[in-house]
């Protein structure tokens, strides 16, 4: 843990082993942080926010770009803790420190753009608006993007002003605690930001419950973020919640279907499916049904798994044992009710967390994987009538985080923007962020931003002063 600025080692503290995925392997032990640590970070944040709350943007900018320059020169380290405490390949590491290094650097220019406005009266009163940063920010930021999760949560609070205690997942914390040694070195006083871990309840109950906590930021599940939001709400602070998702996937007849599926399957099963954006429902039109399935199949069957590291290799192991143990349960419900397994659908061999790259056609609606998140490498290709249909099963569930489109018809992509309920919409490609632009979901998916001047938005409070 780090915690104004001092590392802190196990001493007499709890410890959680971190293991490495793709060999169960122990990569070291972590020192879990008790009240008393707890304590001191909320001093530290109250310290740290005092101080940074007056830092010049100037400074701020100075901060992130530095951190920015110096993630990119540690990327190769960088990528190698990811992969090895997470288990994805080191290619996908490697665009997590890019879009770490994006979003820095966004940000170190969105700075200078926090404006107000003076609102001047015929009377020669006048009034001024202002934006503030809101407080010190408790972030929690899980495991499945163990780098780029921790970047987003420090950038837009520390460039808006705040302070931060970061609690990033204990499955991953080399690569949270790298990302912050890089603001660090590039000059963010210590006070600034925080990683604390330890036992996830216990670290937000206390949090939480502390009035120098001025925001919650938090990404995971959205069974989570609901008791977060209810523990918050204590004391009124802002929230900032990225949740689950059951991206729908709607590919109609027009396409050119070989260059969709050379497209959506590795973007299906880019880290291990562990992605809360990740495409997940294909909703697929009667005409070309039997073709995509088909080709979808062969293509899912060809991956190369394996460990991350290793050369050639598409997609590496689940990130920890929970992970594909829920696969097996939500698969086999998934068999049992009907859906047509046509390739992987269990383990592969017997050390790590690999799972095979799965594809279920033909899927039951009443089926607990049509329902719930399967975060992992199942995809679900179902069969429509007609457009209508389509966009019905798109917006079945109470998610809506991504949504990805594939039609030439100018009209219908006209009318999908429309009516899908989704915070984020991919029309015939599979990019769906960006460093500049708002990334969260609607209804269960969560509310607020992160990426883009809305992130920044999110970490302001505005205030109104009236001068006579
Ligand atoms: P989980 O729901 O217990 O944990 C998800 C994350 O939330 C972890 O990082 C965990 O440390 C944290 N967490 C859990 N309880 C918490 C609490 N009381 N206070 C603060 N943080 C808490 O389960 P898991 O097995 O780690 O992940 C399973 C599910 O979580 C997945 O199926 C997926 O739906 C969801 N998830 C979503 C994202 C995302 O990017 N939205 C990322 C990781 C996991």
């Amino acid at each position: 843990m780090v915690i104004a600025g001092e590392r802190i080692g196990i001493d007499h503290r709890a410890t959680f082993t971190v293991r490495n995925p793709a060999t169960g392997e122990a990569l070291g032990q972590l020192p879990l942080a008790d009240t008393a640590d707890l304590d001191r970070a909320l001093d530290a944040a109250a310290r740290g926010f005092a101080l940074w709350r007056h830092a010049s943007a100037a400074q701020r900018a100075d901060v992130l770009q530095g951190a920015a320059a110096l993630m990119l020169e540690r990327k190769e380290a960088l990528a190698w803790a990811a992969t090895q405490e997470q288990g994805k390949t080191l290619a996908e590491a490697r665009v997590e420190v890019m879009m770490n290094v994006e979003l820095f650097r966004f940000y170190a220019g969105e700075v200078h753009r926090l404006y107000g406005r003076q609102l001047v009266r015929p009377t020669g009163m006048r009034s001024t608006v202002v934006h503030e940063p809101v407080g010190p920010v408790a972030a929690f930021a899980p495991w499945n993007f163990p780098l780029g999760n921790p970047g987003r949560k420090l950038a837009a609070p520390i460039a808006a002003g705040c302070s931060v205690i970061l609690k990033a997942a204990e499955e991953t914390p080399a690569s949270a605690l790298g990302v912050l040694q890089c603001l660090y070195d590039a000059g963010l006083p210590g006070d600034v930001a925080q990683a604390v871990f330890g036992d996830p309840a216990q670290v937000s109950d206390y949090l939480l419950a502390s009035p120098v906590i001025r925001k919650l930021s938090f990404t995971g599940s959205t069974a989570i973020g609901k008791h977060l939001m209810k523990l918050a709400a204590n004391d009124l602070k802002r929230t900032t919640m990225e949740l689950g998702g059951h991206g729908p996937v709607l590919v109609f007849g027009d396409v050119d279907l070989e260059a969709v599926l050379d497209k959506v399957v590795p973007h299906k099963f880019r880290n291990a499916g562990q992605v809360c954006v990740a495409p997940t429902r294909f909703i697929v039109e009667d005409a070309i049904y039997d073709r995509f399935v088909a080709g979808f199949t062969q293509r899912a069957a060809a991956i190369r798994v394996g460990p991350g590291w290793h050369e050639g290799v598409q997609m590496g192991p689940m990130a920890n044992p929970r992970r594909p143990e829920a696969m097996e349960k939500l698969v086999g419900d998934a068999v049992a009710r009907g859906g047509r397994l046509m390739t992987g659908g269990a383990r592969i061999g017997n050390q790590g967390c690999f799972f095979a790259p799965t594809v279920l056609a033909d899927t039951p609606l009443d089926a607990e994987i049509m329902q719930e998140e399967p975060f992992g490498p199942v995809a679900l290709i179902n069969r429509y009538a007609d457009e209508a249909a389509m966009i019905a099963e798109a917006n079945r569930l109470p998610y809506g985080l991504a949504a990805y489109a594939w039609t030439q018809d100018y009209r219908r992509q006209r009318r999908l923007a429309a009516e899908l309920e989704t915070g984020m919409l991919a029309i015939n490609t599979t990019t769906i962020g960006a460093a500049d632009a708002p990334f969260g979901g609607v209804k269960w998916s969560g509310h607020g931003h992160e990426d883009g001047p809305e992130g920044l938005q999110a970490c302001l409070v505005t205030k109104t002063i009236h001068e006579g």
